[in-house]
């Protein structure tokens, strides 16, 4: 009997290429890839994910999903078995490729300060001179087409990030050849999205056709604070898109604000509270656009690792929590303070050193943009 504590363990499928030929696999984008690459998958028979079916216990690999659950945050895991009790997908023993991740080049025209390298090109030559470890190096995979091998029939859960997948061709190949195999008009396609990019006339036509396509558009702050978080990236810009694409109003478009919360942006959630309320709170045919919430996450890189939420000393820690509380959305808040009390006690002010770095770099100034933060150190 395979394990089936995630509806993923038999139907679900995560590739993050690394160059031209070779790919890491996994069953999600939070799930800990294969050590191993690969240059094709056989989804049935692949040895990294014929392991974790078969094990009868909880498996390691998973241990983003089970802390999020015991901080009191929904987990991907639950994440989609709500998607596949929405889909009408069983969740059982069947091994079948229902819910396909896809990670696409990881070429991007942002270097967010939460991120690093490995998931933007842009990215590289900074860290070189910052002489930081790179993990990890990719090189690109754009002509990697690892997944023409798959039989992409039976998928109905599809996402895509990157990089900035809306900057690469592997999206619009894999829904042509979902198209072609499977039924594109029962399809839930999804994207991680910088909202930099508008998509091009095919690629609407696409999405017209799915049953749903979700954009999450990745929000970190608004005006200032969005330029210094996710640079060089122009908020008048992004903000336009986000709207030009709302506007797109066809049936099944869907559209959420994916805000990643981190030491640089804890301060500033009411300010991206506020702009949804007043600018964007709204789809044509009335649908609310949500905030859900992330955490910055160390795998990203450098940024990653220092602008957590375990690097707050005590006096900011007392501080957030004061603001939390008085945050207009109580959900925000009572995930970002779960989060938030679960973490040790740290006194690592990494984060100034990483910022003042940055600033030598790029002309910017932290304590001008994120001055509400300054006030603490
Ligand atoms: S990381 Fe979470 S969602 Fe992904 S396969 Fe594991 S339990 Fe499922």
């Amino acid at each position: 009997m395979t394990n089936t504590e995630c509806p993923l363990y038999n139907k679900g499928l995560y590739i993050e290429k690394i160059n031209q030929t070779d790919a890491h696999v996994a069953m999600c984008c939070m799930q800990i890839m294969s050590p191993e690459f690969y240059t094709n998958v056989n989804f049935h028979t692949n040895d990294y994910l014929e392991k974790i079916r078969n094990t009868d216990a909880k498996i390691p690999a998973c241990v983003s999903c089970f802390e999020n659950e015991r901080n009191g945050n929904q987990s991907y895991r639950q994440g989609q078995a709500a998607a596949f009790a929405q889909q009408g997908i069983e969740q059982n023993h069947t091994v079948e490729l229902k819910s396909f991740s896809y990670n696409c080049e990881n070429v991007c025209n942002l270097k967010c300060i939460t991120c690093g390298p490995k998931y933007s090109s842009l990215w590289y030559p900074e860290y070189k001179k910052l002489n930081y470890k790179i993990e990890q190096i990719k090189s690109s995979g754009k002509h990697n087409r690892i997944f023409e091998s798959l039989d992409l029939s039976k998928v109905e859960l599809m996402h895509f990030q990157g990089g900035e997948p809306l900057l690469t061709q592997d999206h619009e190949l894999i829904l042509e050849k979902i198209s072609q195999q499977g039924n594109i008009s029962d399809l839930i396609v999804s994207y991680n999205t910088n909202a930099t990019v508008f998509p091009t006339d095919n690629v609407v036509d696409l999405w017209k056709r799915t049953k749903m396509t979700k954009l999450f558009f990745s929000i970190d702050g608004t005006g200032d604070q969005f330029e210094y978080i996710r640079f060089p990236g122009v908020w008048d810009q992004v903000n336009q898109n986000m709207k030009n694409i709302r506007d797109l109003n066809f049936p099944g478009l869907w559209i959420e604000i994916g805000l990643t919360v981190g030491v640089s942006n804890l301060f500033y959630l009411q300010d991206i509270i506020d702009w949804r309320d007043r600018e964007f709170s709204q789809l044509h045919n009335g649908d609310p656009i949500n905030i859900f919430i992330n955490f910055v996450n160390h795998k990203l890189g450098r940024g990653g690792k220092v602008l957590g939420l375990h690097n707050l000393n005590d006096r900011t820690k007392s501080a957030a929590i004061e603001y939390l509380d008085s945050l207009t959305d109580k959900n925000i808040a009572a995930s970002v303070k779960g989060t938030i009390l679960a973490q040790q006690p740290n006194d690592n002010n990494d984060w100034i050193q990483y910022l003042d770095d940055l600033d030598r770099l790029r002309g910017t100034n932290w304590q001008h943009s994120l001055s509400k933060l300054a006030k603490y150190i």
